[in-house]
């Protein structure tokens, strides 16, 4: 039951090689975290994975399909529908209401007003989240604008979100929130979760560990 995966990908940026030879395989509703130092080819690993990143050689293949056989309008359609994004901070638009963020995914995928913003006030009722509904990502704590991020990621039902460094603006104790919903939530879902951090107490939420190091993903992987 692999859902997503990654074979021998290689993408270069001028002369940096940002992957060399990156593998990975991701089971339907598994949590995998992607470890490894700065400028390791994590994010371009992600990138590639979520067909942000079209990688010089090597396949991605989500749902049995090749990302590259897909038109660049079937590949957005499918990053609407079938996954979800988390970074690091910004992702927010200020001037919407935390609410009208979270409605926003349905929004974009023609969903009416009137039912996005009934989806998006029960997600952030089940997340516990009701109470910023109504103010600007300005007026939230950090923590707080995280959590609501998380909500936009899971309110189209992704099979697959996608959090690169999700916890890297916070401190640790928002950033163990952050990470106990995100994959609390999600497995619940059953949507898998493909995450990039530098922190083991991060990585510690997921199912396996890969490391990647100059654009190689290390073939021993942490399973817990
Ligand atoms: P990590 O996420 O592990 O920090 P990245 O995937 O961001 O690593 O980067 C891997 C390498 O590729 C780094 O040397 C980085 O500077 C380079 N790189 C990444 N994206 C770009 C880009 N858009 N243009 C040029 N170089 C890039
Ligand atoms: P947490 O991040 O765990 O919610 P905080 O102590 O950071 O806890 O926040 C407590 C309260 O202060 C929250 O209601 C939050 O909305 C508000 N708050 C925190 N930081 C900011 C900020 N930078 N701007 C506006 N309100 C904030």
């Amino acid at each position: 039951d692999v859902l997503l995966e990654a074979a021998d990908l290689r993408k270069a940026y001028g002369p940096t090689e940002a992957l060399a030879a990156a593998s990975l395989r991701v089971r339907a509703g598994e949590v995998v975290a992607l470890m490894g130092p700065s400028g390791s080819g994590k994010s371009t690993l992600l990138h590639c994975l979520a067909g942000i990143v079209r990688p010089d050689a090597g396949t991605v293949r989500y749902d049995g399909a090749d990302l590259a056989g897909l038109s660049d309008r079937a590949r957005s359609a499918l990053r609407r529908t079938d996954f979800g994004f988390v970074f690091q901070f910004g992702q927010l638009v200020p001037e919407l209401t935390c609410l009208e963020n979270v409605a926003l995914p349905l929004r974009l995928n023609g969903e009416r007003r009137r039912v996005a913003a009934q989806r998006g006030r029960q997600l952030l009722d089940e997340l516990d989240l009701l109470d910023v509904a109504g103010r600007r990502p300005g007026e939230v704590s950090g923590g707080q604008g995280q959590r609501v991020a998380v909500a936009r990621a899971l309110v189209t039902g992704p099979r697959v979100v996608f959090a690169d460094e999700p916890t890297g603006a916070l401190d640790s104790l928002n950033g163990e929130q952050v990470m106990q919903l995100l994959t609390s939530a999600a497995r619940e879902r059953n949507a898998a979760i493909v995450l990039v951090t530098h922190e083991a107490r991060v990585a510690a939420y997921s199912d396996r560990e890969v490391v990647v190091r100059d654009g190689r993903t290390r073939q021993f992987e942490v399973t817990r």
